[in-house]
């Protein structure tokens, strides 16, 4: 069942989504060489719970950080550890979500570790640039499909593939609400959208394979051939015309 939100939740979902968005601004401030993940995991759990809110994903389903921090071929859902140490030239997925007052924002942002090759610069502006070919689409009036279809195109476009074993969401105060939002599909197809419809919607783009595996510590979700992958993720509001980006604090990142 889709939750179209009314203003007293979307004044909450704001406030958790501009709490999200702040987080990963502290976590672009503190990535560097020599960094583990678990010192920048520790800055977001700060952060978030000095502004009386809770990392949405500690805990959830039994993940033991505030954020998935996610190196390199590792697509989504990495586990911060003292022993992952950022080096120059990696790329860093950081996903985040801040709970406030009992309703969620979600949002997922790539970073460069120092200079990295312009491969994965590339593959970095992609994933951002078919995040917002979606936003042409999310919009009252357009179906799932149409946003799915508009990042699938874009990313084949540009000689990358998406991941399909998992997909984008409805968000509220369950972390993850109906309905699925894949970044594929056919235009015209599946659920239409609504006013008020809150989703996340996070293309992960993958350099080379779209075919992904999970590690042995049963979260890490890593490319099979292990080329680089991207993530970025943001918390919308659907309306009739843009979509109000509830987690994009700073569009220069
Ligand atoms: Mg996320
Ligand atoms: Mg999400």
């Amino acid at each position: 069942m889709i939750i179209i939100k009314n203003s007293e939740q979307l004044k909450l979902m704001q406030k958790a989504g501009r709490i999200t968005g702040e987080a990963l601004l502290v976590a672009r401030d503190v990535i560097r060489p020599g960094i583990s993940t678990k010192e920048v995991d520790a800055k977001i759990r700060a952060f978030i719970e000095r502004c009386d809110a809770h990392p949405s994903f500690l805990g959830y389903n039994g993940f033991p950080g505030s954020a998935c921090i996610s190196i390199n071929d590792e697509v989504i859902h990495g586990i911060p550890s003292e022993r992952r140490i950022l080096k120059e030239g990696d790329i860093v997925k950081v996903d985040v979500g801040a709970r406030y007052r009992g309703y969620n924002g979600d949002s997922a942002r790539t970073f460069p570790v120092g200079k990295v090759s312009d491969e994965a610069l590339r593959l970095i502006e992609v994933t951002k640039g078919s995040f917002y070919e979606a936003m042409k689409f999310a919009k009252a009036g357009y179906r799932i499909g149409d946003v799915g279809s508009a990042v699938e195109g874009f990313v084949i476009s540009n000689g990358c593939s998406v991941v399909r074993n998992y997909v984008g969401h409805g968000i509220g105060a369950a972390l993850h609400e109906d309905p699925e939002v894949p970044n594929f599909g056919r235009a015209g197809r599946g659920a239409r959208l609504y006013p008020n419809m809150t989703l996340a919607i996070e293309p992960m783009v993958n350099a080379g394979t779209e075919e992904v595996r999970v590690l042995q510590d049963g979260w890490t979700v890593v490319t099979l051939d292990g080329k680089l992958s991207a993530h970025y993720e943001n918390t919308v509001i659907i309306t009739d015309g843009d979509p109000i980006l509830l987690t994009d604090v700073d569009n220069d990142y």
